[in-house]
């Protein structure tokens, strides 16, 4: 096998797991296409910046707008959109989003689909499981989620590092002025775990020789490439069994907490 990753997800995809709600799903308007092929190029452009190459491609008819109903029935409420990595499919919940929400939403979930894969086959049960997607790693039942807050606040911090950077030309082309950029911004996925993340570079650098942008560009990378080096300067300046906590906060509930409880927690493993 030349090259495991890429095979391992092509056949994924190529061997879609049964999903009838799917014709369900609603017909692409021409805003559509054309708000994922502005996206799909940003984030090129950016994967470009950090010298990254040969990621999956996404083809539009992975992404799958759903009617809300549908989108619940098969997702659950607390989301509006979802990443599988095991059909490399994302899945929209439409219902009521405007424009801009739309952006920032299937941003989102293609930074997911661009994050790093790896798959493992289970000879006992004959199947094939996700073992990690960018930072998440999964048991392998997937019954066992770590790092599922690092890697949804990367997620996002990234989401919005390229919208930010891009922002004046995605309203442009897509005819948004700025109140309407301004109010869909206001959707905003997991931001308690992005300040966690904020606060984690900030101390990382404050601790190390290194600067904020340069911790935070390693992780960007190593959220795409699956090179992990570079926690390991985290965890040491940070103190030793910091990544230990973190693998294992709960996203749920840290979105639920005080933003005081969150900065008590690394206060406490940060000695
Ligand atoms: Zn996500």
């Amino acid at each position: 096998m030349k090259n495991p990753k890429k095979n391992v997800t092509a056949f994924v995809f190529d061997n879609v797991l049964p999903q009838p709600w799917l014709s369900r799903e609603i017909r692409k308007k021409r805003i559509h296409r054309r708000i994922i092929k502005i996206i799909k190029e940003i984030i090129e452009k950016e994967l470009r910046s950090l010298g990254i190459s040969g990621t999956p491609v996404l083809k539009t008819r992975q992404i799958h707008l759903l009617p809300s109903s549908t989108y619940r029935r098969i997702f659950g409420e607390r989301t509006l959109g979802f990443h599988n990595p095991m059909t490399d499919g994302i899945y929209i919940n439409v219902g009521g989003l405007s424009i801009v929400e739309l952006i920032f939403l299937i941003t989102h979930e293609i930074v997911h689909h661009k994050s790093f894969h790896r798959y493992i086959y289970d000879a006992i049960s004959d199947e094939l499981h996700w073992q990690r997607t960018g930072y998440a790693n999964a048991s392998i039942k997937n019954d066992n989620e770590y790092f599922d807050l690092l890697n949804e606040a990367i997620t996002e911090a990234i989401t919005n590092g390229v919208l930010l950077r891009n922002q004046v030309s995605i309203m442009k082309k897509l005819g948004v002025s700025e109140s309407q950029w301004k109010i869909g911004h206001a959707y905003y996925a997991y931001p308690k775990s992005v300040s966690l993340l904020d606060d984690i570079v900030k101390r990382a650098a404050d601790h190390s020789g290194y600067k904020a942008v340069e911790i935070w560009k390693k992780i960007k990378i190593g959220y795409f490439t699956g090179n992990m080096m570079h926690l390991r300067v985290i965890e040491k300046v940070l103190g030793r069994g910091f990544l230990r906590s973190l693998a294992s906060l709960d996203i749920k509930i840290i979105e639920t907490k005080e933003m005081s409880a969150i900065l008590r927690f690394l206060e406490r493993i940060n000695h």
